[in-house]
Order: structure tokens, then C-alpha cells, then sequence
């Protein structure tokens, strides 16, 4: 069953056009990577699905039309985008930051035991339970947001730039994380990576974006094979 399906995809910020036309889908479950160069239009195709970027082309999840949506409709639906830059709230600790991805909710038992999780599935969360936002290191500030979204109990997660400027070990332990909870909830995943060697360990299969275009798709494994992709994004 596809959860999610973008069809000739167009994106504009003002005039400017920055999609020119991307599709991909995303099955139920699923883990769907995005690559591309800086500027090749990753973000702007999260930010078409969640609302926040004015778009054109098909847009569908389980079934409902999201485009003209607002972004707090699309949250409603079930999808949880945790952006670049990961937006976590510098002035709440981690535990009210936590409260706050879960503010749609009223089941208060699942909601005490959702943050247990989190703390389980990131334990340097715990250690820092009362922190404010904005004394974690960089790796702390992605878990968190990562499990702000979690807290939302979405159906579909956005990943975007999940490493971006942490340390490959950092790196590599949120995605562990990530490959972990897509494993027990079965959440299913769109990941912006440039980091392809990262997004290979969790995704399924992968679309390449060029100047607002897709010019690749493929499982993991047949993009792992290709000379292209090992030369462009696996430094090989
Ligand atoms: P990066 O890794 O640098 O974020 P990306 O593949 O995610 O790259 P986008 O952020 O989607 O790329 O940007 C696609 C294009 O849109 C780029 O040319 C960028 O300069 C432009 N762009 C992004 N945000 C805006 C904005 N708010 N206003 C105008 N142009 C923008």
C-alpha cells in the first residue's frame, strides 16, 4: 500500500521556481531516501508535503489530496517533519519540549510512556532530562528533535539533514536510533541525507535530485552499484 505519492511536483518560492517536476512514494512502512547536491531541491520537497512551500502536481497521503493544505492539517494527518536546523525550542527542557511534540494529544498514560521510549531510544536524552534546549550539544538537539516528532505518534516521518554537522560517531548513533524505531513502530520515513553512506543504512531505496529534478531511483542495492553514485556520494 503507498502511504505517500508526489507526482510532478512543483515548488515556487515567489516566482521562483525550484521544483521542476519531482515524484516519489513512499509505501506503507517504508524508508524513502532523498540525495542531491546543496541547493538540488531536498528541503523544498519536504516542505511541499508539509505545506510550508507554495507547490503544484500531485501530493497524496493514504489517499487524501494535501496540497492547499495548511502545515497544522498536515500535522494532523500524521505526518511529523523534523527540519534542517532541527528547531527544537532553546528556552524549554527536553522533557517540555517532548510535551510539546505531543501537544495534539490527550491520552496522557501513552503519552508518559511515549516519553520513556524516547528516553530509552536516545539515553543521553535522559541524562539531560531538565536541560534547556539550548545547552545540548548539536547530536542532543537532533535526538531531541527527532523524539519531539515521535511524541506527535505520526505516521510518517521527515527526515531532513539528520547529520549535519555532528561528528561521524554522533552521526551514526542518531541514525542507529532512527533504524531502530523504524524497526518497533513501523513509522515510515522520507530522509534527506547527503551523507548517502548514513542513508543507505536505513532506506529501502533512494531518489537522486538535480537542479528541482529526479535523475536517479532505485532500491538501495541498485544504487549501491552504481559506478555514478559511488563516485558522486560514496567517495568511491
Ligand atoms: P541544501 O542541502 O543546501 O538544503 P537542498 O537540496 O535541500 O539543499 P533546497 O533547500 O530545497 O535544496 O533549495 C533549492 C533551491 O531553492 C536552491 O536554489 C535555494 O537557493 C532555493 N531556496 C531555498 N529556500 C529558499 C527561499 N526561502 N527563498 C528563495 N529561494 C530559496
Amino acid at each position: 500500500m503507498t502511504l505517500l505519492e508526489l507526482a510532478d511536483v512543483r515548488a515556487f518560492y515567489g516566482r521562483v521556481q525550484v521544483l521542476e517536476g519531482v515524484s516519489l512514494t513512499v509505501p506503507e512502512g517504508g524508508a524513502v531516501g532523498i540525495l542531491g547536491a546543496n541547493g538540488a531541491g531536498k528541503t523544498t520537497t519536504l516542505r511541499a508535503v508539509s505545506g510550508t512551500v507554495r507547490s503544484t502536481g500531485t501530493i497524496r497521503f493514504d489517499g487524501k489530496d494535501l496540497r492547499g493544505l495548511r502545515p497544522d492539517q498536515v500535522a494532523a494527518l500524521g505526518i511529523a517533519h523534523v527540519p534542517e536546523g532541527r528547531g527544537t525550542l532553546s528556552d524549554l527542557t527536553v522533557r517540555e519540549n517532548l510535551r510539546v511534540g505531543a501537544y495534539r494529544r490527550k491520552d496522557a498514560k501513552a503519552i508518559r510512556a511515549d516519553v520513556d521510549y524516547c528516553l530509552e531510544l536516545f539515553p543521553q536524552l535522559a541524562d539531560r532530562i531538565r536541560s534547556n534546549g539550548s545547552a545540548l550539544s548539536g547530536g542532543e538537539q537532533q535526538m531531541l528533535a527527532i523524539a519531539r516528532a515521535i511524541m506527535a505518534r505520526p505516521r510518517l516521518l521527515l527526515l531532513d539533514e539528520a547529520s549535519l554537522g555532528l561528528a561521524p560517531s554522533t552521526a551514526k548513533a542518531v541514525y542507529q536510533a532512527i533504524g531502530r524505531l523504524r524497526t518497533e513502530s513501523g513509522i515510515a520515513m522520507v530522509v534527506v541525507e547527503q551523507n548517502a553512506n548514513l542513508a543507505f543504512t536505513l532506506v529501502d531505496s533512494a531518489t537522486v535530485l538535480e537542479t528541482g529534478r529526479n535523475v536517479l531511483t532505485g532500491s538501495t542495492a541498485e544504487l549501491k552499484g552504481m559506478d555514478e553514485i559511488r563516485r558522486a556520494y560514496l567517495g568511491g
